[in-house]
């Protein structure tokens, strides 16, 4: 009885959460989606970058190959040296054709429509068979280019919902997603997701929370622990 207390007190947090983040950064809509083998693509860029630089880098692919199929015509290398300013040029340069080849070996093109068709575990478990694609990347695919129920979470997401007590100390990355996916109403996943972000960047830095200017302070946790006491 108790326990079920508690989880029905944290499903009405991150509402809370929800709805003094959107007070803030404002509402995040989701148009329509872009394409979702450009979502891998630029998501597979940004791995361990930052979002100018792997937005400059995905830029000069584009421009360099129009299709994919010129991509794949030319070498490793120098695909590398095109994506160079988003690092680990040598590592996404193996990725991104992993996940062209493979596409194409299963699919016959380069088209991740089929996707739509699945449930979002399924669809989810055949983009992580991708060399070098862990379930963010996959979510980010599924949440932005499909519209699916999936709640990416990336670095911000994770230490900001650690703070606020949305989910325990010691759970993981990938048991956060799932545990945050129960919390939230499927229709708020853009919103929030989005939101938690800019205020991971924003204000609940990594290092030195602005705690005194957070409109979340009354809900947090951390604030309770630490700051309060
Ligand atoms: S009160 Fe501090 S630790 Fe808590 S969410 Fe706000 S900035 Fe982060």
């Amino acid at each position: 009885m108790k326990e079920a207390r508690s989880a029905k007190s944290i499903e009405k947090k991150a509402e809370r959460v929800n709805i003094l983040l959107t007070s803030v950064y404002g509402r995040k809509e989701r148009t329509c989606g872009d394409d979702p083998l450009d979502t891998l693509i630029e998501t597979i860029l940004s791995q361990n970058t930052s979002d100018i630089n792997s937005s400059r880098a995905f830029e000069l692919l584009k421009r360099r190959y129009p299709s994919w199929e010129e991509l794949l015509e030319d070498s490793p290398e120098n695909i590398a040296d095109t994506i160079r300013s988003g690092g680990l040029a040598e590592i996404k340069a193996r990725r991104i054709l992993g996940a062209l080849n493979l596409l194409k070996a299963e699919r016959g093109g380069y088209d991740l429509g089929f996707l739509s068709s699945m449930t979002s575990d399924k669809a989810a478990n055949w983009l992580i068979s991708i060399e070098g694609v862990g379930p963010k990347t996959a979510a980010i695919v599924l949440l932005f280019s499909f519209g699916m129920p999936t709640f990416p979470v990336d670095t911000h997401i994770f230490r900001v919902s650690k703070r606020l007590g949305l989910v325990q100390e010691r759970t993981s990355r990938e048991s956060t997603q799932k545990e945050l996916e129960r919390l939230i109403d499927p229709e708020e996943y853009y919103n929030m997701h989005l939101n938690l972000i800019e205020h991971g960047r924003r204000v609940c830095r990594s290092r030195r929370p602005r705690c005194e200017v957070c409109a979340l302070s009354g809900l947090c946790l951390q604030y309770r622990k630490t700051v309060k006491a």
